[in-house]
């Protein structure tokens, strides 16, 4: 938004999503590159962006973290940062026969998915996961059952699928999907395969699913919603969506710079909310830079609390507890003032 557009428009109110921004999983990953570059000799590689947000990757960078793409620009006996979306077997297997130094920040509900993802091929069955071909996620999931696992993104995939065993298939959820995309999936596969096993429901994560709920209440009472997220982020774009199909257009924008003064123009109020890998001071930029345009009130809705906090990795621990360093606490995602 430039001062040449800055014109006051009827915009009233700014209501906040809650939850939003950082989940337990992006916590834990960034605390892990943190403490790493304190407690393990440098250089410290951190393989892949470690969480889906360029502001967090460029704040890491800052502090001392080489983010690279693949094992191959990984020195031998360096350490290394695998990111919070997994990785599949193969690339594991060649960091240990590099000798690498690995420090595993895998969301353990990613790590969920890949556990079942074992079972179900060690049992024999066609696994059919749900998700997004080419996220760092799902190439991770697919690693773990290469030649028995099949890819869909919409219910009208089910069709075209050709297993070699229709009762013995069972399916897996991306973490980051839409709920109710997903459950449409499910449904079409249940059709298809009445036979077929998986989760009670499926593994979209606690995280996605709050954000996503506080988006359908929110999108209900604004004319407008911005989404603060990274393009390449999984839960930031479905946020986005959500958000359209309940009829309320939705903008997804990396900070406050990429906001667009028409698409406020006609608006009275406007929701903000942020995906799991955006930090909070991108969501206090816009609203402050929306109440410094419109001087529009704020007012938070939020769904649900959580309090949701994982553990590090064990072996970053003892490397930690060997150099004398204490474990850091877990942060939170602090509440936005009232007005
Ligand atoms: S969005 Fe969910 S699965 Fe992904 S890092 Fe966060 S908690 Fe883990």
């Amino acid at each position: 938004m430039t001062e040449a557009t800055a014109n006051p428009t009827r915009l009233r109110e700014i209501v906040l999503g809650g939850p939003r921004g950082f989940c337990a999983g992006v916590d834990r990953a960034i605390d892990i590159v943190e403490l790493a570059l304190e407690v393990c000799p440098h250089p410290v590689y951190v393989r892949k962006e470690i969480v889906h947000n360029r502001h967090v990757v460029e704040a890491l960078r800052a502090k001392g973290a080489h983010f690279v793409d693949e094992l191959t620009e990984v020195p031998d006996d360096a350490t290394v940062i695998f990111s919070a979306h997994g990785i599949s077997p193969a690339v594991r297997d060649e960091a240990q026969r590099r000798g690498l130094r690995v420090i595993d920040a895998t969301c353990p509900l990613v790590t969920k998915v890949h556990l079942e993802a074992i079972r179900y091929a060690r049992e024999g069955y066609s696994i059919i996961l749900v998700g997004h071909a080419d996220h760092d996620e799902v190439v991770g999931t697919m690693g773990e059952a290469p030649d028995r696992m099949f890819l869909i993104a919409h219910p009208e995939d089910v069709d075209r699928l050709a297993v070699p065993d229709p009762d013995k298939v069972a399916y897996l959820t991306q973490t980051t999907l839409s709920v109710d995309d997903t459950r449409d999936c499910i449904e079409a596969l249940r059709r298809r395969f009445p036979k077929i096993v998986g989760p009670s429901r499926d593994d979209i994560c606690y995280a996605t699913q709050n954000r996503q709920a506080a988006v359908k209440t929110v999108a209900g009472e604004v004319d407008v919603l911005l989404v603060i997220g990274a393009a390449n982020s999984s839960n930031a774009n479905r946020l986005v969506e959500v958000s359209r199909v309940r009829g309320t257009p939705s903008y997804l924008i990396a900070d406050k710079n990429d906001i667009r003064a028409e698409w406020l123009a006609n608006a009275a109020r406007v929701g903000v909310t942020a995906g799991a890998s955006t930090p909070e001071f991108l969501v206090s930029d816009v609203v402050e830079e929306l109440r410094r345009r419109h001087g529009a009130r704020v007012r938070e809705v939020r769904v649900v609390e959580e309090d949701v906090r994982f553990g590090l990795p064990r072996e970053l621990e003892d490397i930690a507890r060997r150099a004398g360093k204490a474990i850091p606490a877990r942060s939170g995602l602090p509440a936005f003032k009232e007005e």
